[in-house]
This record gives structure tokens, C-alpha cells and sequence, in this order.
């Protein structure tokens, strides 16, 4: 791996020289005279914390635009899971290969996924130097001889990428999952060091349904079989009560919180403020293409940021950089990846954007620009773990 020098960027508001050694920032604020085999021009542009998703079906690009406008009952019945029905090995490859494409382009060098035919999204994400935590989808509809089967590829996980990809245990959610597959899937990730992933309160038939089967709410009964703890990343959360919020941020419980989804599902609006003021780590996702439309994290951060302020009546309700820190920072934080954030020593991942859009002019507020009012087409390079995977928006391969 080639050491990297940027030269002359925007950091923090000032003109500096980033060097990049091996997989981290060695100096951010490297002396004039440094020097490295790979030297970047920085000279009108900022380097800045990539994108973390925490929540994402990946090859679900390929049902973009394929059922939009309906109730999801009718979404996910008479579109949605028949279509997956057909879905081969090799076009779930070619879905994730869209994603993670995509996502690059859009200046996300990490996402945590839940689909199938895994190996394949894997493959994907080692050949495009991105970061991953690829679910292993548990269902109760699957025979006991697959589970088992998935059982095993978690004990003997192999990262073929040398530290960028690892496996979580994921559960669909409580409606597809029964309590002892659930708890098995608990003890599973704990034993072997996995995080669990799972949706959870994600529509009010959810908690409906959970009142009506368990006599309690989704989080409450995740709770009572002892499933939550800080291994697990709850997908939307949105509807969940004060006291609910509190077990969360007591288990140490992360939220990935997809804005755009629950919008355009209609599912609820997440109570952010809430759920911040209770103290859970909040993480930002996409959910899949098939209810986003697309997997563009700068755009889930403003609206993330516009549906919390619109929300709570209240403006001040996650301010720019807060935004910024969800979608970056925390989502690196949950997923134990040490970087999310531009300083010496911390794995180099980052992205530069162009100063000279006239989307970031004037630049009274970096920040407030980036999140309010430029597009992600304004990035111009994405290093991922100290490797170029995108310059002049030329993909590295
Ligand atoms: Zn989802």
C-alpha cells in the first residue's frame, strides 16, 4: 500500500498537509517539505469523515423504483417478496455490485447489510476495498439444516480482506424470528464476538401484532428474552415509548435510525429527540433501495436532520454537525472501526469534496454547506483504510 500525501487541503478550516501510512493518518499536519509515493492535490477542496450506513439491504438496488407508493402490506406481499423469490446467486452480485458502487460515489466506505446469498455481497465488497459488516439472516421459515449451515459459516468466519469485513448475526426482526431463535442468535453473536442486527418497532402493526402475541412491545419483549445488550444494532426503533428509549440506552443498545425510509413507507417518524435525551448511540442508515430510493448518506443525513427539527417543533433539534456526527462518527463508533473522524493515528478513511461548487459558496459555515446544501456529486476522492477507492469520481476499478 502506497503512503498517500494531501497536500494543501481544507481541515478544521485551515490549509494543512494530510499524510496517510499504511491504513492510518500518520500526520495532519504534515510539514511542506513531506513527501510520499502518492502525492493528491487538496488545493479547493476539504477532507472530511466518510459515510458509515449501519442499515442497508445492498443488493436491493436491484428493486429500485420497482414498487413504489403503496402500503406496505401490499408492498411486501404482491411486489417485494415475490420478486426475491426469483433472485439468483448472480443477481444478488449484480445488485451489491450497484451498491456498493453507489455508495462509494456517494462517499460511504462502510455499511452494515441483511440479505442473502452473502458471498456474494462479500466478494463485492473485498474486490472494491469498501468495509462491511454482512449480515447472516436468520428467518424462521428457513429449514433447521440451513440455519445450522449459517450457524457454522459464523463460527468459521475468515475475513478475506485482512480487517475490513466481518459477519453480524441478524435476525430479521421479532414478527419473522421466534423467541428461542431469537435467544440463540443472542448467545450466538455474544459467544463469538458478533453484533446482532435486527429491525425492530419499525411499523405500528409491528407493535401491534408483539402487543397481541406477547402481551408487550417489541423493545419490552426483546428485553424480557434478554436478546438486548451492546452488541445490537435495532433498525428504526421508531415506535417506541419514553421508558422504551430508556431500556435502550441502559442496555447500551445502537439505533440505526433511516429517515428517508420511514417517511417514504409512511412507517412513523422516529422520535429523535427522545431517544437522544435517553442517551442511545444513534447511527444513521439507508435501509434498502427498494423504499429510499438510492443510498446516498449525505442526503439521509438532511433529511434526518429536517424530519428531527420538523418533528420536535424545535430547530435546534440536530444541528448540522450533530447530523454530520450520526452519520459518520457514531456509525464507525457502534461498529467498533477505529476511525469516523480526521486525526492522527485513526484508520484513513475520509473524503474530499470540491470547494468550487456553487453549492458550497459561500462558505460561511463548512459544515452547514455540506450538510444542507451540497449534493454528494461534489466529492471527488474516497479513501477507505488508506487506499483510493475513487478519484476525480473515477471509480479505482
Ligand atoms: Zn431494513
Amino acid at each position: 500500500m502506497d503512503d498517500i500525501l494531501i497536500k494543501n487541503v481544507l481541515l478544521f478550516g485551515k490549509k494543512k498537509n494530510v499524510l496517510i501510512k499504511g491504513n492510518r493518518f500518520s500526520s495532519i499536519s504534515a510539514p511542506a517539505f513531506a513527501t510520499a509515493r502518492k502525492v493528491i492535490d487538496g488545493s479547493g477542496m476539504a477532507i472530511l469523515p466518510p459515510f458509515y450506513n449501519t442499515h442497508t439491504h445492498a443488493a436491493m438496488t436491484l428493486l429500485r423504483g420497482f414498487a413504489d407508493d403503496m402500503q406496505l402490506h401490499q408492498w411486501l406481499h404482491q411486489y417485494i417478496w415475490p420478486f426475491e423469490e426469483k433472485l439468483t446467486a448472480s443477481l444478488i452480485r449484480k445488485g451489491s455490485r450497484i451498491a456498493v458502487r453507489e455508495m462509494i460515489k456517494s462517499g460511504t466506505v462502510f455499511f452494515s447489510d441483511m440479505y442473502f446469498d452473502i458471498e456474494e455481497t462479500i466478494d463485492i465488497v473485498r474486490k472494491y476495498g469498501m468495509r462491511a459488516a454482512i449480515g447472516v439472516t436468520f428467518v424462521e421459515s428457513h429449514s433447521k439444516s440451513q440455519q445450522a449451515e449459517k450457524l457454522e459459516m459464523l463460527k468459521h468466519w475468515v475475513d478475506p480482506s485482512g480487517g475490513r469485513i466481518t459477519l453480524t448475526v441478524a435476525p430479521h426482526a421479532i414478527y419473522t424470528v421466534g423467541p428461542d431463535l431469537l435467544q440463540q442468535c443472542s448467545r450466538t453473536a455474544r459467544d463469538l464476538g458478533f453484533k446482532l442486527h435486527i429491525h425492530v418497532a419499525e411499523t405500528r402493526t409491528e407493535v401491534d401484532d408483539c402487543l397481541r402475541d406477547h402481551g408487550t412491545t417489541p423493545v419490552r419483549y426483546l428485553d424480557k428474552l434478554g436478546v438486548l445488550g451492546p452488541e445490537v444494532i435495532a433498525a428504526h426503533a421508531v415506535h417506541i415509548d419514553e421508558e422504551e428509549a430508556d431500556i435502550l440506552a441502559a442496555r447500551g443498545v445502537t439505533i440505526a435510525h433511516c429517515p428517508c425510509s420511514n417517511q417514504k413507507l409512511a412507517s412513523g417518524t422516529f422520535p429523535y429527540k427522545m431517544v437522544r435525551k435517553a442517551g442511545c448511540r444513534i447511527t444513521l442508515g439507508t435501509d434498502g433501495a427498494s423504499s429510499n430510493n438510492n443510498l446516498d448518506m449525505r442526503e439521509e443525513m438532511k433529511f434526518a436532520a429536517l424530519i428531527a427539527k420538523g418533528a420536535s417543533g424545535d430547530p435546534q433539534t440536530m444541528p448540522a454537525a450533530e447530523a454530520m456526527e450520526i452519520a459518520t462518527r457514531n456509525g464507525a463508533e457502534a461498529f467498533g472501526i477505529d476511525a469516523g473522524v480526521i486525526a492522527k493515528g485513526k484508520l484513513a478513511d475520509a473524503i474530499l469534496i470540491r470547494l468550487d461548487d456553487e453549492s458550497m459558496k459561500p462558505l460561511h459555515h463548512l459544515v452547514s454547506n455540506w450538510v444542507y446544501a451540497a449534493n454528494s456529486s461534489i466529492i471527488d476522492t474516497v479513501i477507505c483504510d488508506g487506499r483510493i477507492l475513487m478519484q476525480h469520481r473515477e471509480l479505482a476499478i
